[in-house]
């Protein structure tokens, strides 16, 4: 028998690291973010954060008009 597969069985590989994802809170109202696609989302004021690279982009920005 060969050695199992390392590199994630089944999972596609997150785009952030987890524990990095633990630590990050939304900017706008501190509330947990929840990763969702190549995105975070904040479970509270529904922002979205692009994921770009691993790093995600925590910038707000306003929306014009809302
Ligand atoms: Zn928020």
């Amino acid at each position: 028998m060969t050695d199992a597969t390392r590199n994630g069985t089944g999972a596609a590989n997150p785009p952030i690291a987890p524990d990095l994802l633990a630590l990050l809170v939304c900017p706008v109202d501190h509330a947990d973010l929840r990763l969702q696609a190549q995105s975070l989302v904040c479970t509270v004021c529904g922002r979205v954060y692009p994921i770009e690279d691993g790093i995600p982009n925590m910038l707000v920005q306003d929306e014009p008009g809302a």
